[in-house]
């Protein structure tokens, strides 16, 4: 057999895998893969439930698999009834007129995100993002050939630095992508952030004579805590487009079913819909299989368990503080992001491992000297936890950071 010498697969693919390493090199280096599906583990790696799925759902997609029609299981793109279920749903929720033909039913946030900034951005353009990102914003930027512009968010407030944004503004912003509620900080953005941004965003706009989208990432709209209210950036700037998922307020993140919304105030928008339409279809058929759109009607009314949700959130951050850690009290997500007591958070991380607790390093967010926490786990796993996250902080105050570690 001839033994070629150039390279098995496309070029840019190495750009690809490049801009996604930050999360790679966790699930291939750390205990994730060993660790995660162990009973005992405290899992607070990955958004990822730990705990049965809501009947209500399973009913639900065992009602839309029954096939009604000889079309049941046909070619779905974004079919008629869910558009309108979601456009009926938006329009109570957030006040926003929305149009089914203004809806495009994706593969959850995670496609929303994909065909949004592939619709937008020509090579060359820049998408401004903050960090903490989430993990795959800069390689689906990449993917469009476009350029990513990362702006840390003020790492006291969790707030957008709208200073530093509006210094990472040049005539080639294509594109803002604003996380809110935010995974990982868990901070919803008031209304006078988004305003000062959908004004600073209409007049870089104006002055370099195209618009500067902003892609609302909103995947997490439904899981606030009491005392607090989201506020939806598409109410504030006419060019903003929303990308969401049901994989958040259901916890069915394997179930891959969201959407990608223009609202009334957007400009082009017949022209904006078939584009969508263009990469969807080029994409590789990025629409939500059939049964799926079947189950939404009943999907878009559930949640999981909010008040639950916050009970963890509050035991959490009460035992960790009681400890010693440094952490915020999120206002929506199920997200925490504590301060690792070593500035090398990777190291922290594995120390954690070895009380068989599963925390994400804030470096593979972008976000040293922090660690994530996921409250998808269990109240038994929190409690189980309790005691090794009290022994690594205690080890950590007296040991100094181990030097050299692997972290990326
Ligand atoms: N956007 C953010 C901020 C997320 O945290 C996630 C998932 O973790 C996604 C988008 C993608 O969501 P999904 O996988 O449900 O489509």
């Amino acid at each position: 057999m001839q033994v070629f010498m150039n390279q098995p697969v496309a070029s840019r693919i190495t750009e690809l895998a490049h801009a996604m390493r930050h999360v790679m090199t966790y699930i291939d280096e750390s205990a994730y893969i060993v660790k995660s599906t162990d009973p005992c583990v405290s899992n607070f790696a990955l958004g990822n439930p730990q705990d049965m799925p809501l009947t209500g759902v399973v009913d639900a997609l065992k009602h839309a698999v029954e096939p009604r029609n000889k079309d049941w299981f046909a070619y779905k793109l974004s079919e008629p009834e869910s558009q309108e279920v979601v456009a009926a749903s938006l329009r109570e929720e957030l006040g926003i007129p929305f149009e089914p033909d203004d809806i495009a039913m994706t593969n959850g946030a995670f496609g929303a995100l994909a065909v949004a900034i592939q619709v937008v951005v020509d090579p060359g353009d820049e998408v401004i993002f903050n960090l903490p990102p989430w993990f795959f914003y800069e390689n689906m930027v990449v993917s469009a050939g476009g350029v990513p512009v990362k702006v840390p968010v003020d790492r006291n407030t969790f707030d957008l630095d709208l200073n530093a944004i509006e210094r990472a503004i040049t005539p080639r912003t294509r594109a803002i992508i604003v996380n809110t509620p935010n995974n990982p900080t868990g901070k919803i953005y008031p209304p006078e952030t988004l305003e000062r941004l959908a004004a600073m965003l209409t007049g870089a706009s104006h002055r370099h004579g195209r618009p500067i989208y902003l892609i609302s990432d909103e995947p997490y709209r439904r899981i606030v805590f009491e005392g607090n209210t989201f506020h939806s950036p598409l109410a504030f700037y006419p060019y903003a487009m929303m990308t969401y998922s049901y994989g958040k307020v259901l916890l069915t993140p394997g179930e891959r079913i969201g959407y990608l919304a223009l609202p009334p105030s957007m400009p082009d928008r017949k022209q904006l819909r078939a584009a969508i339409r263009t990469v969807q279809f080029t994409g590789g058929f990025l629409f939500p299989n059939a049964t799926l759109q079947h189950a939404i009607a009943d999907l878009d009314t559930m949640s999981i368990d909010i008040e639950r949700l916050q009970r963890k959130r509050d035991r959490m951050v009460e035992a960790l503080r009681e400890i010693g850690y440094e952490v915020h009290v999120p206002q929506g997500t199920f997200y925490l992001l504590p301060k690792s007591p070593w500035d090398d958070d990777w190291a922290f991380m594995r120390l954690l491992e070895k009380h068989d607790i599963l925390c994400l390093p804030g470096t593979v967010l972008e976000f040293p000297g922090f660690f994530r926490i996921s409250l998808t786990a269990s109240e038994e796993m929190i409690e189980w936890s309790l005691p090794g996250f009290e022994s690594a902080f205690q080890y950590a105050r007296m040991q100094p950071s181990p030097a050299g570690t692997d972290g990326i």
